[in-house]
């Protein structure tokens, strides 16, 4: 019997005994090969030895300081260089500790500007279906996933979701990628002109949308006009890039790609590399400005927030990026990997879509391809590849119940930025065998 509590309560996963580059190995000595990144997290792989030389030079310099004390080197330095790279307007950095924290962080501060701004009967938050923002009760609320959130109702942010979100476009075949965007962006300012647009705080949505709808991009067009329609209501839009964002897609931030900029931005798992648990929202001068202005003080914190250690590993992570050059890697070998899966998987009976951006790709698994029927939940097809896939040593995230919060099942792939062409042809017959 094991004294720690695991996800699950009647089984215990394998030891992680040690890991380097895009291998981790058991206590046996078997090796996985790490085609998630953890969740979308190892973009370095493990053991680099450029983080781990700047995390022991860190731990020797000050590895701890309360940031209601001291601010550190380290966190201004990693601060500078998130608001050189970020997109237009985003020109400070609330550090804490993980992504749901970031949500929760920037849901409070979207909350806060307009108090302070005197626009306090904004409540409202507005989100998507299938989305996923976190685990603590406000992020949760914001995501859409019924299934994840039955159980804790009430949850404690009053949110409002749409659909659709890009996901299962491939079962409405036939509309035009501009009728689409236009369609999907339009079910916004229904909801906003529903709920009285001058009560609703923000519009929160995942750049590229990762694991409760497996990688799935947005249509062009889509999120320019998602900007104008906040702009026209003067609704703060939110961008959850914790998962896609940090290179995952190809640039530093999946935004990028879309041509617009948020008023505030999420980012964590690929900013430590896994190395350091570590989150950021990216702050908007509008917002940082009138609160500045205001109170000149923000109303949240955490003991851990811009903890040297973290700060670190994430500085040395994004260096590395950048030194490697690796996201024209992220491009190269995404393409491969997208390429690589269409052609392996392209035909399959039970593969309805393959679809994602950069090294963030996935397969969707249905019961018939012509129809692309999904398969009955009880069957759990996407436990079944992981439990498949690890046994041939290969971590896929698996994810069930992204159509409609109980049917549909994809695995998503999210190697780290190192992988090599002989890599991914590893990846894609592992997971052909686990298929
Ligand atoms: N937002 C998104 C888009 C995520 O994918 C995740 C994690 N899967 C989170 C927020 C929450 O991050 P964390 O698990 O670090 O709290």
């Amino acid at each position: 019997m094991t004294r720690l509590m695991h996800r699950s309560l009647v089984s215990t996963p394998p030891v992680a005994a040690a890991a380097r580059g895009i291998e981790i190995f058991d206590a046996q000595g078997r090796s996985y090969i790490d085609a998630s990144g953890g969740a979308a997290v190892s973009c370095l792989g493990h053991g680099h030895p450029a983080v781990l030389e700047a995390m022991r030079a860190q731990m020797e310099t000050i590895a701890y300081a309360h940031t209601g004390f001291f601010t550190t080197d380290i966190a201004e330095k990693l601060a500078e260089m998130l608001v050189e790279d970020a997109p237009k307007g985003l020109e400070h950095v609330y550090l804490v500790s993980g992504g749901s924290e970031a949500v929760e962080a920037a849901l409070k501060m979207a909350r806060q500007y307009f108090v302070e701004i005197g626009q306090p009967q904004r409540r409202h938050i507005i989100a998507r279906r299938q989305s996923y923002h976190g685990n603590t009760l406000g992020a949760l609320a914001t995501g859409g996933n019924e299934w994840r959130r039955e159980q804790f109702r009430p949850l404690l942010v009053e949110t409002h979701h749409i659909d659709p979100c890009f996901a299962y476009r491939f079962q409405q075949e036939g509309e035009s990628d501009e009728d689409y965007a236009a369609r999907a962006a339009n079910a916004l300012e229904e909801k906003l002109l529903e709920l009285g647009p001058e009560t609703v705080l923000a519009f929160v949505a995942e750049t590229v949308v990762g694991a409760t709808a497996g990688a799935v991009p947005p249509v062009a067009d889509y999120f320019r006009r998602i900007r104008e329609i906040c702009d026209r209501y003067g609704v703060l839009l939110i961008l959850d890039e914790v998962m896609c964002g940090m290179g995952r897609t190809g640039t530093l931030h999946a935004c990028e790609q879309e041509g617009i900029a948020p008023d505030l931005m999420t980012i964590a798992k690929g900013l430590g590399g896994g190395y350091q648990p570590i989150g950021a929202v990216l702050v908007s001068s509008k917002i940082y400005d009138a609160m500045k202005a205001g109170s000149g003080f923000f109303q949240h914190g955490h003991t851990y927030m811009g903890h040297p250690m973290a700060a670190a590993a994430a500085v040395a992570v994004q260096e590395t990026i950048r030194r490697e050059n690796l996201l024209s890697n992220v491009k190269a070998m995404g393409s491969l990997l997208e390429e690589r899966l269409k052609a392996r998987f392209g035909n399959h009976h039970h593969v309805g879509d393959i679809r994602g951006r950069g090294l963030f790709q996935a397969i969707e698994l249905v019961e018939d391809r012509a129809s692309k029927r999904p398969f009955n939940p009880s069957r759990k097809v996407n436990a079944a590849i992981k439990k498949e896939a690890m046994a041939r040593g290969l971590m896929v995230y698996p994810m069930g119940g992204t159509i409609d919060g109980v049917t549909g099942d994809h695995v998503l792939l999210a190697p780290p930025f190192i992988v090599t062409q002989e890599d991914i042809d590893r990846i894609v017959d592992r997971l052909g065998e686990a298929v």
